[in-house]
C-alpha cells in the first residue's frame, strides 16, 4: 500500500487528487490532509480516506477541525509547526498542493523525509529551485512536476538527452483577457480575471493566468526544473490549451503532449510514476477539434513575461523577490485596492528597487535567506502601493 499525504487537499489539486485516490481506496493509506479555512471540506474528506491526521494552517480554525473531526478516530491539528510536523511523517508520496509561497516549507520536510514530491506549488520552484533539486538529491527524493506544462516537458523528455534539447515551448492559454484591449484590461475587476476560457483551477492561479504571471512563474519553474537556459525557453498562446508543451530537439524535432485540459492527468502520472496506469480523463477526439491555433506571446500586454526573463538571468533569490512581490500585488488587486495592470507595475517597482541591494539577490539560496527576501519583498510591494496611491488608484 502507498503511503501518501495530500497539502492543500481542500484546494483545486487537492480535490482531483482525492478524486483520484478515492477510485481506487485500498491501494493507498492516507497520513495526512491539509487545507486552510475550509474546515468541512477537509474534515469530509480526512473521515472518508481514513486520514491519521488532518491539518488546518490557521489556529482559528482548531476548534472547528477538532469538533468536526470528533470521535471519528482522526487526529487534528492546526497551525504552521503542525504543517511541517504532518509534512514529517513517513510517506511514499507527498503532493504538494498549497498556493504561494507558504508551500515550500512542507515540501521541503517532505523531501527530508525521503518521499517522493509531487509539486503542483510551482512557487516552492520559482523561490527556491536550487535549494528543492539539491535537498531532493541529498536524501534520495524525487520531485515530480504536477504543473501540466511542466508534466508534458518531462514526460517529453523521458529516455532523451538533455544537450539534444535545442529548446522548450510551454504554452499558454492567454487568460481571461487575451482579447480584450490593453484599456479594457486597466478597468478589469478580480471577479471578470478569474473566469478561465478552459481550466478550473483556485482563484489566484486563475487571475495570475489572466495577467501572464502564471505563465512567468512557469517559465522560471522550467529553468529551476530541468536546467534548461532561458533563452531556449519559448512561450506561445495557444487558445485551446490541448497542447501543453512541446520539446524542440536538435535534429529539428518537436514532441508535443496533447490532452484535454484535466489536471488529473498530470497528477495521475505523478501519483503512478514511472507506470502509466488507465486515468479518468476525456479522450481527445482531433477530428472533431478540427484545428489548433497559435499566436505569439506580447510582452507589452503581458509584462509579466518579459519579468520573467529578467528573473531567470539574475537568479540567486530574484524568484523570491518576485513571487512574494507577485503574491502582495494580487492580494491587493483582490482586494481592489489596484487595478489589473497595476500588478506588474508594483512588481516590477520591487524587482528594482531590491536589486539595488547590494548582495541580496545573489545571497544563497538557503530557506532562511528565502524567508528573508520573501519578507522584505512584501514590506517593499506594501511601501510602492502605499506610496504611489494616486499612481495605483483603481478607477
Ligand atoms: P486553491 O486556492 O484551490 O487551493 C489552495 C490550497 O492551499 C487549499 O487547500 C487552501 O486551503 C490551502 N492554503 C491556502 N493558503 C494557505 C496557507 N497560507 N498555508 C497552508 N495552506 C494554505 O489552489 P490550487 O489548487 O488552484 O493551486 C494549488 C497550487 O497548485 C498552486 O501553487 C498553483 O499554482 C498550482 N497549480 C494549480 C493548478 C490548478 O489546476 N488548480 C494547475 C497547476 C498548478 P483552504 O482552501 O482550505 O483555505
Ligand atoms: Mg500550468
Amino acid at each position: 500500500m502507498k503511503k501518501l499525504s495530500i497539502f492543500g487537499a481542500t484546494g483545486s489539486i487537492g480535490q482531483n487528487t482525492i478524486d483520484l485516490i478515492a477510485r481506487d481506496r485500498d491501494a493507498y493509506q492516507v497520513v495526512a490532509l491539509t487545507g486552510g479555512h475550509n474546515v468541512e471540506q477537509l474534515a469530509r474528506d480526512a473521515i472518508a480516506l481514513n486520514a491519521a491526521v488532518a491539518v488546518t494552517a490557521h489556529d482559528a480554525c482548531y476548534p472547528a477541525l477538532q469538533a468536526a473531526l470528533a470521535g471519528s478516530g482522526v487526529e487534528a491539528a492546526a497551525g504552521q509547526g503542525a504543517l511541517v510536523e504532518a509534512a514529517d511523517r513517513p510517506a511514499d508520496w507527498v503532493m504538494s498542493a498549497i498556493v504561494g509561497a507558504a508551500g515550500l516549507e512542507p515540501g521541503l520536510r517532505a523531501l527530508q523525509q525521503g518521499a517522493a514530491l509531487a509539486l503542483a506549488n510551482k512557487e516552492s520552484m520559482v523561490c527556491a529551485g536550487p535549494l528543492v533539486m539539491a535537498t531532493a538529491r541529498a536524501h534520495g527524493g524525487q520531485v515530480l512536476p504536477v504543473d501540466s506544462e511542466h508534466s508534458a516537458v518531462f514526460q517529453a523528455l523521458t529516455g532523451e538527452q538533455l544537450d539534444a534539447v535545442e529548446r522548450v515551448i510551454i504554452t499558454a492559454s492567454g487568460g481571461a483577457f487575451r482579447d480584450w484591449t490593453i484599456e479594457q484590461m486597466a478597468r478589469a475587476t478580480p471577479e471578470q480575471a478569474a473566469t478561465h476560457p478552459n481550466w478550473d483551477m483556485g482563484q489566484r492561479i486563475t487571475i495570475d493566468s489572466a495577467s501572464m504571471f502564471n505563465k512567468a512563474l512557469e517559465l522560471i519553474e522550467t529553468h529551476e526544473f530541468f536546467g534548461i537556459e532561458p533563452a531556449k525557453i519559448e512561450t506561445v498562446i495557444h487558445p485551446e490549451s490541448l497542447i501543453h508543451a512541446l520539446v524542440g530537439f536538435r535534429d529539428g524535432g518537436l514532441m508535443a503532449h496533447v490532452g484535454v485540459p484535466d489536471m488529473r492527468h498530470a497528477i495521475g502520472y505523478a501519483l503512478h510514476y514511472p507506470e502509466r496506469r488507465a486515468l479518468p480523463v476525456e479522450r481527445l477526439d482531433l477530428a472533431r477539434i478540427g484545428s489548433m491555433t497559435f499566436r505569439p506571446a506580447d510582452t507589452e500586454r503581458w509584462p509579466a513575461l518579459r519579468l520573467a526573463r529578467e528573473v531567470m538571468e539574475a537568479g540567486g533569490l530574484a524568484g523570491a523577490a518576485f513571487n512574494a512581490a507577485k503574491e502582495r500585488a494580487l492580494d491587493a488587486f483582490i482586494d481592489r485596492r489596484i487595478g489589473f495592470l497595476d500588478m506588474a507595475r508594483v512588481v516590477e517597482a520591487v524587482l528594482t528597487k531590491l536589486s539595488r541591494e547590494r548582495g541580496l539577490i545573489d545571497a544563497e539560496v538557503t530557506l532562511d535567506n528565502v524567508r528573508g527576501v520573501d519578507h522584505l519583498a512584501r514590506v517593499t510591494a506594501d511601501a510602492v502601493m502605499d506610496t504611489d496611491k494616486r499612481q495605483y488608484e483603481w478607477t
